[in-house]
């Protein structure tokens, strides 16, 4: 769903969207429900909104899938991508980086708010603050219970240790 920025009355647009996001393209998208407000000042478009989902995340401990819910407001300009090209010689500055774009005078929606929902995810997510993870050696999912690898515990916690010693000697090495 593309917004031409001249379909943008004066006093701003409001709409409520459900929207399917997927957040990368190998995940199954999750329905966003949206609130938007955009507004235009000659080019430049200020996008506001509250957005409500329940992301299908993978547990980066134990890898099994389960739902995030993110709520979240947001605020966020953007403007026109051809206007970088103008001032292509230009060094940009950190507010500058900070905005977003949109070109050919349009706004992609779902492409705003997938940003959104990235954002508001955690980088390591996780399906439960306790989650025990899943064995290195044996692979089995250790919140169903413990494995038979107990006995090499000790290996285990000395592991980094032999790390950090590999590291040292490639560092002295090289
Ligand atoms: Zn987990
Ligand atoms: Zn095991």
């Amino acid at each position: 769903m593309r917004l031409s920025i001249f379909d943008i009355p004066d006093d701003g647009l409001q709409q409520e969207l459900v929207l399917p996001i997927a957040i990368n393209d190998s995940a199954k998208p999750d329905m966003a429900h949206v609130f938007l407000k955009v507004f235009r000042f000659g080019k430049k478009i200020l996008v506001e909104g509250t957005l409500k989902i329940s992301v299908s995340l993978n547990c980066s401990r134990c890898l099994r899938e389960f739902s995030y819910p993110a709520d979240t407001a947001f605020r966020e300009e953007y403007k026109p991508a051809e206007e970088i090209k103008e001032e292509d010689d230009q060094e940009l500055t950190e507010q500058e980086l900070d905005l977003g774009y949109y070109s050919n005078d349009e706004l992609d929606i779902p492409e705003i708010i997938k940003e959104q929902v990235i954002l508001s995810i955690p980088m390591k997510p996780l399906c439960n603050t306790d989650c025990q993870g899943i064995c290195p050696k044996c692979g089995k999912d250790l919140n169903d219970g413990t494995c038979g690898c107990k006995e090499e515990e000790t290996d285990q916690r000395l592991a980094p240790l032999s790390k950090l010693k590999e590291l040292m000697k490639d560092r002295g090495t090289s």
